[in-house]
């Protein structure tokens, strides 16, 4: 029997010769193309109000969970899976706490190609947490640069001296001490405790809820309150005694290698016997898709002030957005303003030049968070001699020459714009 939930109100609705409560229409619609069997049934459904989006569910979840034999059989597949087949991560080697700490903050949001690059840099330049706490921020800034949310390293520093004052510069194996360190949340104290000291907190990262997802066929949204808990619950329920710090990994790895977002290797899954989604075709609408979150676009203009063969950069401010990171002077475009007036107003707004000689150097795109940022760059030379910024927006400046300018650490769309500026400058220089 079927359980049916929608964003409704609680008009009585007419739905193809069945009484149903709803006033959204296109709402119910969609909502039965799903269910194939409501329709040749003939079912009377009624609809109850709740949030959240359109929702058809079969027996709400009931069968969430897999009898001790299916357990059983799940951990050794998936345990015997990751030993065949888990990647060579420098972490791994020893699954020291500090390496496994760096890597979960790295792994947020970023490709396990790229993590391994950065990570590895910085445990050349950063081997312990004494050395966290010593380095200037802007060389752990550096050292981030690309990886974008650059808080995250900020609290990492700040993390690491509270260690230092407080836990003997160790690591704690203690789910509350973990969670009042700045940077780590629920998520990431788990996956240190059970990663780095085998303790049985179940993990959740993305690939663990698909997989998840998939396994069970959970035909609601992940980000829902209530599915999480039990997803939590199931994944708690699952790990097998003494195995966290595998199990956990083979589940992450399984996610990432096997049952990917895109063509999943069903043909070849160690787990397809156990899976819900396979059984039932629905795997390519598991998870649950939401709604797309919309981009909202930006567009932005700088300007590259070029004076005496040096370069003018400023510092932002620490709170704003990439606090403390290096950038030209600029910002968005207000309304009617093409971008190279934007330029000339906002260098001006921010450090009280005025500049002349606006040249476009180039447009770039990039992404952070839910913003398509659209950036023109200009070029531009000082009209008065005076070269002293009046600071508005930034914390500091310094006028470097251009081979000097890879030492700091830029936000994305700057950092494009750098390299355009040195291929300009190198043509310059060969014609000259
Ligand atoms: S059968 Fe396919 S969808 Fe199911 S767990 Fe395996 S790879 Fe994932």
């Amino acid at each position: 029997m079927f359980r049916v939930h929608a964003v409704v109100n609680d008009s009585t609705h007419r739905c193809r010769g069945r009484t149903v409560q709803a006033a959204d229409h296109k709402h119910l619609v969609s909502l039965e193309k799903g269910f194939p069997a409501l329709k040749a049934e003939g079912i009377r459904v009624r609809l109850p109000a709740c949030k959240g989006g359109a929702v058809a569910e079969k027996g709400m979840m009931k069968n969430i969970h897999y009898t001790s034999s299916e357990k059983r059989s799940v951990r050794k597949l998936l345990l015997s899976w990751f030993a065949d087949n888990q990647r060579d991560l420098p972490w791994r080697d020893e699954y020291e706490p500090y390496q496994v700490w760096i890597s979960e903050i790295m792994g947020q949001q970023t490709q396990m190609d790229r993590v391994v690059r950065y990570f590895n840099r910085w445990m050349e330049l950063f081997p312990d947490i004494t050395a966290v706490a010593a380095a200037p921020e802007q060389q752990l800034l550096k050292a981030w640069e690309g990886l974008g949310y650059y808080s995250r390293v900020k609290n990492i520093q700040r993390t690491a001296t509270l260690l230092l004052e407080n836990h003997g510069g160790q690591i704690p194996a203690d789910l509350n001490q973990l969670l009042a360190l700045p940077g780590i949340g629920p998520y990431t104290a788990a996956a240190i405790l059970s990663i780095a000291f085998n303790q049985p907190y179940p993990v959740l990262d993305a690939n663990v809820e698909r997989v998840f997802a998939r396994l069970l066929d959970l035909d609601q949204p992940l980000k829902q309150v209530q599915v999480r808990k039990k997803l939590q619950a199931v994944a708690a329920d699952l790990l097998p005694a003494g195995k966290a710090r595998l199990f956990n990994q083979a589940l992450m790895e399984f996610g990432a290698l096997a049952c990917r977002p895109k063509s999943p290797g069903c043909s070849y899954c160690p787990l397809a016997a156990h899976c819900r989604a396979l059984q039932h075709g629905t795997v390519d609408n598991r998870p649950v898709p939401l709604p797309r979150e919309k981009k909202i676009e930006i567009v932005m203009a700088c300007g590259i002030i070029i004076h005496k063969n040096k370069v003018y950069i400023q510092q932002r401010l620490p709170d704003d957005v990439w606090g403390s990171l290096w950038e030209f002077p600029g910002g968005r475009l207000k309304h009617g303003e093409t971008p190279i007036q934007a330029a000339g107003r906002e260098v001006f707004e921010e450090t009280e030049f005025s500049v002349s000689w606006l040249r476009p150097l180039a447009t770039v795109a990039h992404h952070y968070t839910k913003y398509r940022v659209t950036l023109h760059g200009f070029t531009c030379r000082l009209q008065n001699s005076g070269n002293t910024p009046i600071l508005h927006a930034a914390v500091q400046y310094r006028w470097i020459p251009l081979s000097g300018l890879s030492d700091f650490p830029f936000p994305a769309g700057h950092r494009q714009l750098l390299v355009h500026l040195d291929s300009e400058m190198r043509r310059e220089n060969s014609e000259n």
